[in-house]
């Protein structure tokens, strides 16, 4: 990803963590980019769903530019602000406060998701560690001459 500017500002936006998101900031005006999957982690998914929805035809293009591949992206209505999307990147510019005003998962929600997120890592992990000790015991029987002990 290039080095993504604020829509308003032209500022270069700063990754910032923002639980249960990272979001890209401009520490100008306090907006915030972020791509629909990792809007996933806290916003109601209907909500989102819809919204993505409402930019094949019923978008209102919007004035501003997406901060990553500066195209003009669609000015979308939801259950709470209007927000600024981009079809081509799935990413989604807030102003300040939009974010916040989104309609929240539950806070169980969002924990179980984390779970889920945490467990599918340690598998990954595992399953990598696993990889590696299958190459070691192959190469170990490819070069047939014992370990000194
Ligand atoms: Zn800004
Ligand atoms: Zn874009």
């Amino acid at each position: 990803m290039t080095l993504m500017r604020c829509p308003h500002c032209r500022q270069p936006l700063v990754r910032t963590d923002r639980p249960p998101y990272l979001v890209w900031t401009c520490c100008l005006c306090g907006g915030c980019a972020a791509t629909l999957a990792v809007l996933r982690k806290g916003i109601r998914h209907d909500a989102l769903q819809r919204a993505w929805q409402r930019t094949i035809g019923h978008g209102r293009t919007a004035l501003l530019l997406c901060p990553d591949c500066a195209q003009l992206m669609n000015r979308v209505p939801t259950e709470g602000p209007e927000i600024d999307l981009c079809r081509q990147c799935q990413l989604v510019w807030f102003d300040a406060g939009e974010l916040e005003a989104m309609p929240q998962r539950s806070a169980e929600e969002i924990a179980a998701a984390q779970k889920t997120e945490r467990w599918a890592r340690e598998l990954r992990e595992f399953q990598r560690r696993r990889d590696a000790h299958q190459e070691f015991m192959l190469w170990l029987m490819r070069h047939p001459i014992s370990v000194p002990h």
